[in-house]
């Protein structure tokens, strides 16, 4: 069995979060959206959707602490931005349970935005135990744990360009760093 496969390439990822940036940009006209990305996944995705809107377009970034298995969740870093009365985007990686997305709007919620959407550059759905409104999805995908683009293995990854899906975990776990090498060995170069 191979060990990883990518399964979206870097050329697609750009197109699709372009499309999304588009759909975003219409959307929003007029409102001057706050983006609100969720350390550290969602980076890379930000980055480039940020790039397909507006300039006016206002960023900022908070992290998560999730403990316990039903996904409780605190804000262990907060964002500077006031989102009272704003028009706020929630910027995810990856929706899997819906857990950590579902904790996070009840708490934001609080601070009053003006409206509360979401973006999530991927969607679990099948394995989903809360459910959740995503407005801007990238892509849905199977239950197999991903790498790349934001999503990391024990902190790592993340800066790989384009979404790999783990297909025998025990083999990666013995032997994850002879395996990166042979990611950044594979991956696309982007613009070929
Ligand atoms: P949820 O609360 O929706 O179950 O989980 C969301 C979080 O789980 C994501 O932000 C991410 O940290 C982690 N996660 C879920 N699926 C994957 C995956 O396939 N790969 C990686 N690297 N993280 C995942």
């Amino acid at each position: 069995m191979k060990t990883l496969t990518e399964v979206v390439d870097a050329d697609t990822i750009a197109r699709r979060v372009a499309s999304l940036g588009a759909a975003i940009t219409a959307d929003y006209e007029g409102r001057d959206p706050v983006l609100l990305g969720i350390l550290k996944g969602a980076v890379p995705f930000l980055a480039d959707l940020s790039r397909s809107l507006p300039a006016e377009v206002e960023i900022d970034f908070l992290s998560l602490t999730r403990f316990g298995e039903e996904g409780r969740v605190s804000i262990s870093v907060d964002s500077a931005t006031s989102i009272t009365g704003r028009h706020v985007i929630v910027v995810e990686d990856i929706v899997d349970t819906g857990l950590t997305l579902s904790y996070l709007h009840g708490l934001l919620e609080t601070r009053e935005p003006a409206s509360l959407a979401t973006a999530t550059l991927i969607d679990k759905s099948t394995r989903r135990i809360v459910g959740v409104d995503l407005q801007y999805r990238g892509f849905e995908v199977g239950d197999e744990f991903l790498l790349g683009y934001g999503l990391d293995w024990n902190g790592r990854y993340r800066n790989l360009r384009s979404l790999w899906a783990v297909m025998d975990l025990a083999a990666f776990q013995d032997d994850p760093e002879s395996l990166s090498r042979q990611v950044f060995a594979a991956e696309t170069p982007i613009g070929s």
